[in-house]
Parts: structure tokens; sequence; C-alpha cells
């Protein structure tokens, strides 16, 4: 029986955990803190691929929802995923841009389309039609959104299920490399733990897992800054998207915020942290569209990390010269975690290299 390590427990550490577990291989987690612990449990975890590109990028991230839809097939439920699509209106300077995105997509066969007032108000009723104007208004019918905590539990629960052992609080320092072969890891307590293969699942800290062990592949991490609200009267179903700012619901009446620009507050050192006086300016660009949840505060702010490779797309597979070693670093793992982990734990079985997975290997950045 193949034996496997998987560090961290993210959306793509559990979800390639659970499909290996699945497939028959003997599969340990290691996790420095808890499930969900690192970016997966600060995201706003929007599962599409309306600004994906290029081509191979934007496939399989619809790949991505499509995994994530059949879930329900497999579980028969996935409470930890919302479908409820998107809207998405710009202010005028965007609007050509805008429009010349949903062509874009229209092309490709996304599910994306124009509504008129009245069926954005069916979707939304409280948003401010005011706050519209006379922007034309599109709606992704099969965008949602993800509960990445939630799905993580889930996926781990299931691979537990299966026979995978889960040891959190444990943080690896570093491969065991002999020969040129990976034969397991180095915990911070001191252990050396063996397997065939160790999978490398831990996202923006994925090179400090490795200690200098294995090749770095080289990101550029972005920092993002997401507020929320305390739960208000709106009945908000869905991702909305708006010149002000995007929010989505974030359980028990609570939205999440995010503006795009004010990301540029936040810093990941702890001394330049944006707290809740900055939080209040997004919290009053979501009442410009939601005027019934005036007058309100925002309840929290959190600050993570984007695990983005330096060029942007998804480094998934095994690194050159470097047997028993496999990397998943990506943004988009919300979208992608499904996906990526089937088509992961499909190669890692089988030997055989997934034809979607070709524009997204570790390699790209060494030769
Ligand atoms: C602000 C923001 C908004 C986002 N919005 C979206 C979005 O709308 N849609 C979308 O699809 N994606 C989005 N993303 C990206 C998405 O959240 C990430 O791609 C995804 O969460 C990455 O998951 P992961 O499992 O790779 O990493 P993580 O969730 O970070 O998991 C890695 C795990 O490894 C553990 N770990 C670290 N070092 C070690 C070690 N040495 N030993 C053992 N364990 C270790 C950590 O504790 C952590 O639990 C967003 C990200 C951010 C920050």
């Amino acid at each position: 029986m193949l034996e496997i390590i998987v560090v961290g427990a993210g959306v793509l550490g559990t979800s390639v955990a659970y499909r290996l577990a699945l497939a028959g291989a003997k599969v340990t987690v290691l996790e420095a803190t808890r499930v969900g612990g690192g970016t997966s449990g600060i995201s706003f975890a929007w599962t599409n691929s309306s600004n994906k590109a290029p081509r191979p990028y934007h496939d399989l991230n619809v790949a991505g929802m499509r995994a994530h839809a059949a879930l329900k097939d497999e579980f028969g439920a996935t409470p930890w995923w919302h479908s409820g699509g998107r809207v998405e209106w710009r202010d005028e300077a965007g609007r050509d841009e805008h429009r010349a995105k949903v062509a874009r997509l229209k092309e490709w066969d996304y599910a994306v389309e124009w509504i008129d007032r009245k069926q954005l108000l069916d979707l939304e009723p409280d948003i401010d039609p005011a706050a519209v104007g006379d922007a034309p208004v599109a709606w992704y019918p099969e965008d949602g959104w993800l509960d990445p905590v939630v799905y993580s539990h889930a996926m781990m629960s299931a691979a537990r299920r299966k026979g995978a052992q889960l040891h959190t609080q444990t943080k690896v320092t570093g491969l065991l490399v002999q020969s040129g072969k990976v034969k397991g890891v180095h915990t911070e307590a001191g252990e050396t733990l063996t397997a065939d293969v160790v999978v490398n699942c831990t996202g923006r800290w994925s090179n400090d897992t490795i200690a200098g062990t294995a090749p770095n592949v080289p990101l550029a991490p972005t920092v993002g800054f997401l507020v929320f609200t305390p739960p208000v009267p709106a009945s908000i179903q869905r991702v909305v998207a708006t010149p002000v700012c995007d929010f989505r619901p974030d359980g028990a009446g609570r939205l999440m915020v995010h503006w795009g620009p004010a990301d540029a507050l936040a810093t990941p050192e702890i001394t330049n942290r944006p707290g809740l006086d900055q939080a209040a300016d997004l919290v009053a660009r979501l009442t410009r569209i939601l005027p019934g949840i005036a007058p309100v505060k925002p309840e929290a702010s959190r600050i993570t990390q984007r695990p983005i490779p330096k060029d942007g797309l998804s480094a998934i597979g095994p690194v050159p010269g470097l047997d028993g070693y496999y990397l998943m670093v990506t943004h988009s793992g919300a979208t992608l975690s499904p996906a990526l982990g089937a088509m992961a734990a499909d190669e890692i079985m089988s030997g055989k290299s997934r034809p979607e997975l070709a524009h997204f290997r570790p390699a790209r950045f060494f030769c």
C-alpha cells in the first residue's frame, strides 16, 4: 500500500487526502495548527471562473466549479457550498471592460447573462436600485461561494473514514531526502516520519515547510483585507460585485465585505494592520448598496495572504530532480480544490500525467 504524507490541512490538503484515501493509499495528514487554520480560514471563497485567464486556467477553474457541484451526488448534501450565483455591475468607467468580459465568457460557454432591474430585485430585493443606476447588470447563475473550513473538515472527516490519520499541531520542518528521493519529513517535535510520497499543501508557507530540502517555487503573495458585519436585516443570498465593494453572506445574517483598493491598507506585519476604523469605511460602502442595514458597524476585520505562485497560475505536480515529492500551491484554491485534489490523487496513484495540469507544472520555474 502506498504510504503518503500530506502536509497542510487547508482546502487543498484535505481534498487530496480524501481522494488518496479513497483510492486506497495509507494517508497521514500533518497540520501545524488546526484544520482550515491557514489561508482557507480567511478567504472570500467565491467559486468562479469569471476573471481567470489564460484559457487553460479558466478551464481548470470551471472544473473546480463542476467538482463542487458534483460533490452533492457523492455526499448527499454539501452544506459547505452555496450555489447562489453572482450579480455584478460596474461604474461608468468600467463598463466597456465589463461588456468585453461578458462577451468573452459567453464565447467560452461560461454561464452568464445580462438581467434587467426587475430580475435583479427579484434575486436581491434589498439592493437599492438607485445605487445601480443605469449600469448593465451581469448574472452568473453557476457561481457560488464556499465555507472553506466546513469544507476542509468534511473532506478530512471523509478521509479519516477511509483510514487517513490526522495530526494537528504538528509542524513539518523539512523533508527527509535520501539519494535524490523524498522518504519522509522531519517535524518540529524532533520526529522523522517516513512515506513513499510527500504532498506539500502548505500554501503560502510551502517554501518555509521544505526549508531548503527541495527547490522553492517562487511565490508572490498578496495581502487581502476582509471585513465582517454583525447579523444585519438583509436577505442577501449570493455574491454581489459592485463598483464600491463586493460582498456575500457569511452565516447567521452576517455579510463579508471586500474592496480591492482597501487591500493596500494592509500589510502582513502585525504592526501595520488596519483595524475596525478602516473596516468602517468598507461597511459604509456596503450601506450605499443596502441602505436598510444602517446604522451598522463592522464586527471584525481579518487579514491574510493569498498563496500565489509568481506568475499567478497554479503550481501542481512533481518537482524536477526530486522523486517522491508533489507540490500543490495556488490562488483560487476555494474554487479549485475539489478538482485539483482529484487530479493530483489520480496522478500520484496512477503515475500518469493529467492533461488538464500540463500548463501548471512547478517545473516551469526551473527551466
Ligand atoms: C483575502 C483572500 C480572498 C480570497 N478569495 C478567494 C476567492 O474568492 N475564491 C477562491 O477560489 N479563492 C480565494 N482565495 C484563495 C484561497 O483562499 C486559497 O487559494 C486557499 O485557501 C489556499 O488553500 P491551501 O489549502 O493551499 O492553503 P491553506 O489554507 O493556507 O492551508 C495550508 C495549511 O498548511 C499549514 N502549514 C503551514 N506550514 C506548515 C508546516 N510547516 N507543517 C504543517 N502544516 C503547515 C497551515 O497551518 C495551513 O492550515 C482568497 C484568499 C485570500 C487571502
